[in-house]
């Protein structure tokens, strides 16, 4: 291998690994603060990409409901 190839293979590694990165991100869940509506106490709820409403169960009081 040459120093212009294994240059290039560098390169191009790093640009493999910026992307596995940046997809990673896109791909990770959204993490929603949420007020509890019986107790108020915040809760923070992990939603799937695109989700706009989660359901939950308060960590103080155990209350079902939804997260937007
Ligand atoms: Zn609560």
């Amino acid at each position: 291998m040459s120093k212009q190839e294994m240059r290039e293979e560098a390169e191009r590694l790093i640009r493999e690994a910026m992307a596995k990165k940046t997809v990673s991100i896109k791909q990770g869940d959204t993490r929603i603060e949420t007020k509890c509506g019986k107790c108020g106490a915040i809760n923070k709820v992990s939603a799937a990409p695109g989700q706009t409403r989660v359901e939950y169960h308060c960590k103080e009081c155990g209350h079902k409901q939804k997260a937007m």
